[in-house]
């Protein structure tokens, strides 16, 4: 084989814009490299600009920012949060970790974000909050999911890892629970490493969110002034982002718009390209549904079944194309199965979890490297 005949193509490949170094070394100079400086207030100043949230609160990874939302929305031993079973562990240990039971529940076919429908019936008691998963950016139904949570007095969580940039009518996802978790993990639309956000869409909840963010203190409060001891007076922990982290990720929201605008240029050439598959029934593309604004967070297809899946992921691989799947489902994970209980037997998430793949898609990528996906895809399979 001629070596200029493979192009590789890694499944992803994180984006500098240029401009990380040189904040840094402004942090540097600044001398201050905990959390909560300068370059933090200007990211969160950013995105609550951008989502319009009372309050955004960096964190060192979206996990953390979850775990925080645990901490905020009160989660106590025996409660039960509502989830998808198609997602990242994450979603599943910030409420372990208070004591809560994960209830997982299945997906819906064109989405593949939490069913909405069969929300209602697990809901007991013991339920304190939704955490509805916007899968690759595209929107869960928000309005029926809030509308159940009015009517039981729960709390509504998003998981807003994937969906920064995407709406729903308009609307900022993140924006529809009193809480949401983005994440800024390498493989997120908007990278710092390890990093993530808790934004607080609830004003009653802004001040104790950011004093369980400082460790249980009132720093926040006393560095503005409004007290004049600082000291313990809550629950906490150590969340916040350092500076360094921050001011990496400000090099990155300052290009938000147009690191957007790259993914959806991919995913749309994506898009295009397998039409004419799935009108031959080979293979399924993703649903974005009316209203929903995505953000080209990952592109995924949906084989006819596990078999013809595992021929693509190595077909591709022959020609140097990595493609990967995605969750194990958590209810069937080894934890789900000794922390979680799951209503009935999730066919959906069971099904296509074992015939999705996901195709590379980064900021960067060349028009000779998305076009040796589609042919290649296209030569797999058509
Ligand atoms: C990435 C991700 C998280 C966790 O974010 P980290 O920043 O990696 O901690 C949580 N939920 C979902 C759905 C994710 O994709």
């Amino acid at each position: 084989m001629k070596s200029a005949a493979t192009l590789s193509v890694p499944f992803n490949r994180p984006y500098t814009t240029g401009s990380e170094l040189t904040y840094i070394e402004e942090a540097i100079e600044g001398a201050h490299l905990s959390g909560n400086g300068p370059f933090s207030a200007r990211c969160s100043e950013f995105l609550e600009g951008l989502l319009g949230a009372d309050r955004v609160l960096l964190t060192h990874s979206g996990t953390g920012a979850l775990e925080l939302a645990s901490l905020l929305a009160g989660v106590v031993p025996g409660d039960e949060v509502v989830m998808p079973s198609f997602t990242f562990s994450s979603t599943a240990t910030a409420f372990v970790l208070r004591g809560a039971t994960p209830v997982f529940v299945d997906v819906r076919e064109d989405t593949l974000n939490l069913d909405e429908s069969l929300v209602e019936a697990v809901i007991t008691d013991q339920t304190r909050a939704l955490v509805p998963v916007h899968y690759g950016g595209v929107a869960c139904a928000m309005d029926h999911l809030t509308s159940i949570a009015g009517d039981h007095g729960l709390h509504v969580i998003e998981d807003a890892a994937h969906a920064l940039g995407a709406t729903l009518d308009g609307r900022p996802l993140g924006t529809y629970g009193e809480l949401a978790a983005l994440s800024f993990h390498e493989t997120k639309n908007v990278i710092c490493g390890e990093g993530g956000a808790l934004v607080v869409n609830d004003s009653a909840l802004s001040e104790r969110a950011e004093i369980l963010h400082e460790k249980g203190t009132n720093r926040r409060a006393f560095f503005r002034g409004q007290v004049d001891k600082y000291t313990w007076i809550d629950t906490g922990s150590s969340f916040p982002a350092s500076e360094l982290s921050a001011a990496f990720l400000w090099a990155q929201l300052e290009r938000f718009e147009w690191l957007n605008e790259q993914r959806i240029a991919v995913w749309e050439r994506y898009h295009e390209a397998f039409e004419p598959l799935e009108l031959g029934g080979v293979l399924r593309r993703p649903v974005v549904p009316p209203g929903a604004r995505h953000n080209a967070h990952l592109y995924y297809l949906l084989l006819p079944n596990e078999d013809r899946r595992q021929q693509l992921i190595d077909e591709l691989g022959r020609r140097q194309i990595a493609s990967v799947f995605h969750y194990v489902p958590l209810h069937s994970s080894p934890a789900g199965r000794r922390f979680g209980r799951s209503a009935g037997e999730l066919p959906v998430t069971a099904d296509v979890s074992s015939r999705l793949v996901r195709l590379p898609l980064w900021v960067g990528m060349t028009d000779a490297q998305i076009d040796h996906v589609t042919d290649s895809v296209q030569q797999i399979l058509g």
